[in-house]
């Protein structure tokens, strides 16, 4: 295992529309590596979520880690962690939702975005098996934010109002209320 450096926004693999992997490639030793890989660089950069392209792997596959509500998401797992492999998203409820974003890839920034509410996510997890979960609020922005990473597309590509993208010390000083501050 190994931590990876984190290609940031100007490089062009976060610009490129990963691959799907095969099932048989799921079960490969390398494959493996990789997920342990991005296990293990999303926790040294305290992110919640990191896809394959971030580490220069044009492949669709994303880890995402949501301490929340393990009832409410039973595919979650016990420490909150999911692999999506080739993962399909079916959006519920179009209404949508602004948060304030981040990214590993676009590090000292955060900008407001809005999204579908609700997303429906097909995928398979690290053993090739097929699930779907759906998700709301926060977690149908972030999955929405990680499998953008997988077609090429950055969330400041989502901005509508560029004058809310802002630094995240003055972010924090200024518009932060209450919530936690997070990295995609
Ligand atoms: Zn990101």
């Amino acid at each position: 295992m190994s931590v990876r450096p984190v290609l940031r926004m100007g490089h062009p693999i976060l610009r490129q529309k990963a691959r799907a992997l095969q099932k048989s490639e799921i079960k490969s030793p390398a494959f493996k590596k990789l997920i342990k890989d991005m296990i293990e660089t999303m926790h040294k950069e305290e992110g919640i979520g990191i896809a394959a392209p971030q580490l220069g792997e044009s492949l669709r596959v994303s880890v995402i880690e949501f301490n929340e509500d393990s009832e409410r998401y039973p595919n979650m797992g016990a420490n909150g962690l999911v692999v999506f492999v080739n993962p399909v998203i079916k959006v519920l409820d179009s209404k949508p939702q602004g948060f304030w974003e981040g990214c590993l890839s676009v590090p000292g920034l955060r900008g407001f975005v809005e999204r579908p509410r609700k997303v429906e996510v097909t995928y398979l997890d690290e053993k090739g098996e097929e699930h779907t979960m759906i998700a709301e609020d926060f977690l149908a922005t972030v999955v929405q934010h990680e499998f953008d990473h997988l077609d090429g597309v950055l969330y400041v590509d989502r901005i509508q109002d560029t004058k809310q993208l802002a630094y995240i010390d003055e972010y924090q000083e200024h518009i932060l209320q209450g919530e936690e501050d997070q990295e995609t």
